[in-house]
């Protein structure tokens, strides 16, 4: 089908072009087979997919999987996409894909604890790690010719911080750095490494994309074809390939990411504004706050007035208090993750941030009295009562 549409919510609807002629459907069927005729009976040929991947065996190539990939392609303005069992999975493809013994990839301190543990880990084959961040320019500071991979997140966890990619990635096109943006929390809606010089993006598709905190996924997106076979290699070798009936569900999420995530923007902005005022409150972070050092970065970097769903607060008190928000809350329910239908109210010091050193954690302002509540969908003025009684312990 000839592309003629290209706006967001339209492309999150019909990106994958699926039209079955035999039996007019238009929504993708769940491929749960494993395996497809090989050779094609009737041309003697390997079958290929769209983009001339074999199509043999579902570890390395699946039809369902493929409308997913698709609309994450067009969504990201990407020339093409992989999608893998998790946002881990994705990760660890692009690593082992592009890193070898003697590389050095340069990260944000302030990335996803797991990313970082990970090329911590690749030190046993020759890999180095180094951190750096977490503001902009001093991750700009750290990028020379030496770096050989460059890793920042857009919008920071628990953090809620903004950083330039715009900035960065001109710095890596002059180093000659691959930049791998994490994209999860901001999605393509808010913005899209690519067209700044990105070399890959990614999302832990079980955040905004899949939407519905009901599926584990991963995806990438780039441009360079070459790029491409060599990550699709590393998928098929680790056996990392999203499942079929993840991809159906990923598909449907991706159809209703502007609506969802608009809505989740403006709750969040909503709760902001309300626990500022709080005086059981003692700082809130979030970048569509026009007090916030990011605002100004946010609202030059996103295509819209948006800021994403994710804010965290420090409550006046410590552990204790902490704890015992989480345990009041009711409507929001005590949990990590984000990007769902539910409210997620978690404590960054016993989860994402549980594996950075104490130091960093006090450096990044990681302390015991921070909150982290990630926007579901439920109605906004349920959730500040909920959050009201759930402080008043504290
Ligand atoms: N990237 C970010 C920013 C994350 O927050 C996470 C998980 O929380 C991941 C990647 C890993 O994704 P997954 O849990 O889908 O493996």
């Amino acid at each position: 089908m000839t592309r003629l549409l290209a706006r967001f919510s339209t492309e999150s609807v019909h990106g994958h072009s699926y039209y079955d002629g035999e039996t007019g459907a238009f929504k993708v069927p769940v491929y749960l087979s494993t395996i497809f005729e090989h050779p094609d009976r009737r041309t003697g040929e390997a079958r290929k997919s769209d983009r001339g991947f074999e199509q043999k065996y579902s570890r390395e190539e699946n039809p369902t999987v493929r409308a997913f990939e698709r609309v994450v392609a067009s969504l990201e303005k990407g020339a093409h996409s992989l999608a893998f069992n998790s946002g881990m999975g994705s990760i660890a493809a692009v690593y082992l894909s592009s890193l070898s013994a003697g590389d050095t990839v340069l990260i944000t301190k302030e990335s996803y604890g797991t990313t970082q543990d990970l090329a911590l880990n690749l030190a046993k084959f020759g890999v180095r790690t180094a951190l750096a961040g977490p503001e902009t320019e001093d991750f700009i500071e750290k990028i020379n010719p030496g770096v050989s991979l460059a890793l920042v997140e857009t919008i920071t966890n628990p953090q809620a911080r903004v950083v330039d990619v715009a900035k960065i990635a001109k710095r890596c096109g002059e180093t000659g750095t691959r930049l791998v943006v994490d994209n999860t929390f901001a999605t393509p809606l808010l913005y899209r490494p690519l067209r700044d010089g990105a070399w890959v993006t990614l999302h832990s598709v079980t955040k905004y994309i899949g939407g519905h905190n009901d599926l584990i996924g991963g995806a990438v997106a780039l441009n360079d074809e070459v790029d491409l076979t060599e990550l699709w290699e590393f998928r098929r070798r680790l056996g990392s390939i999203m499942g079929p009936f993840e991809a159906f569900l990923a598909l449907r999420g991706a159809s209703t990411l502007r609506v969802r995530f608009e809505e989740q923007s403006r709750s969040a902005l909503a709760i902001a504004e309300f626990l500022q005022d709080d005086p059981r409150v003692e700082e809130v972070w979030y970048p569509g706050l026009e007090t916030s050092p990011y605002h100004g970065t946010a609202r030059a970097l996103f295509s819209r007035n948006l800021f994403g769903g994710l804010l965290s607060f420090k409550i006046k008190g410590g552990r204790t208090e902490a704890l015992e928000v989480l345990r009041r809350v009711r409507v929001i329910k005590p949990s990590p993750s984000l990007g769902g239908t539910e409210s997620l109210l978690n404590y960054p010091i016993a989860s994402a941030s549980k594996t950075l050193s104490p130091a960093v954690r006090r450096e990044l302002g990681i302390g015991d009295n921070l909150l982290r509540l990630a926007l579901g969908l439920e109605d906004v003025e349920d959730l500040k009562e909920d959050l009201s009684q759930a402080l008043s312990a504290s």
